[in-house]
């Protein structure tokens, strides 16, 4: 019988031939090649809430907001330093990335300027979750982006809680800044907070509250100016921490506070009512609710 001897093995001329014709038949790039190469990606979401006064640079309000030319100069590096973060968690491995756009009315990054890569959120919501609205338990990570400190802490670059009015929101006891109620809302569909950048303050106040949480600090404060990285610099720190955060997603716990959840909320200028809120004192309220969305809720409509 006629027979090709390769490697010492004999094939037959009619197995050959037959592999000649599937060979011609099938292009290398044909679906049935490509099925039997490739496994699907294991499903990883990965959240990014941005906001801005812990961009790299930013220094005032006018930097965030309003006409100041350098507002339109600041969203671009919104949109940049959430483009780091997007190709962080690609690195990652992640399947899927959303980017809520979560400063002011929520229209500061620029559909056009955002990584394609990732979907973005964009514009006000009316529901609780606010800076967190799309998160869900189907993500494997959250990431906080041009965060800043709560109300009141010093040595802090444009500190304030949600709006101008709040000066303090605490949850049983425990003071929040907006990453701290924020990683609470993410803690309720059991998914970790794996990284923070903004200034030195927010980092470090996150890590109080968080316990385990990577981050770069971008920028310190110095008597109200600041001191720090360059764009660039913030960027190649935050792809590279939100990749190594985001790999070690497993080492992060989630952040919970245990229901009934106790409000006590302190405002400059109060009366306003939501439904079960108490005036406990001038410009104080107390609610409780076992449901923490609804205790945002109230938040929202008395702050
Ligand atoms: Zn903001």
């Amino acid at each position: 019988m006629f027979g090709l001897s390769i490697t010492g093995r004999t094939l037959r001329f009619s197995t050959l031939a037959l592999l000649a014709t599937l060979w011609t038949a099938l292009p290398a790039d044909s679906a049935l090649a490509q099925t039997a190469s490739r496994k699907p990606a294991t499903p990883l979401k990965v959240f990014i809430s941005v906001d801005m006064e812990g961009l790299a640079g930013v220094v005032t309000s006018g930097d965030v907001g309003g006409t100041n030319g350098d507002y339109q100069y600041f969203r671009k590096r919104a949109a940049e330093e959430a483009n780091a973060a997007i190709a962080g968690a690609l690195r990652a491995g992640a399947t899927e990335v959303v980017v809520r756009d979560s400063h002011g009315a929520k229209q500061n990054i620029l559909p056009t300027d955002r990584d394609r890569r990732a979907r973005l959120l964009r514009g006000a919501s009316t529901g609780p979750k606010n800076m967190m609205e799309g998160l869900d338990s189907s993500f494997a990570a959250v990431v906080f982006i041009g965060y800043h400190a709560s109300a009141g802490t010093p040595n802090a670059i444009l500190a304030h809680t949600s709006n101008g009015n709040v000066v303090d929101f605490a949850i049983n006891g425990v003071s929040l800044p907006e990453g701290g109620y924020n990683a609470l809302v993410a803690g309720l569909y059991n998914v970790p907070v794996v990284f923070v950048s903004g200034d030195r303050a927010a980092v470090d106040q996150l890590r109080g509250l968080l316990g385990r949480v990577d981050g770069v600090a971008v920028k310190q404060e110095i008597g109200t100016a600041i001191l720090g990285m360059s764009p660039a610099e913030a960027q190649d720190a935050i792809r590279l921490g939100v990749e190594r955060a985001v790999r070690a997603r497993a080492q992060y716990r989630p952040y919970r506070l245990a229901p009934p959840y106790n409000m006590v909320l302190k405002v400059k200028r109060d009366g306003k009512t939501f439904d079960g809120a108490v005036s406990a004192a001038a410009g104080e309220y107390r609610y409780t609710n076992a449901d923490l969305l609804k205790v945002l809720e109230a938040f929202n409509a008395l702050k």
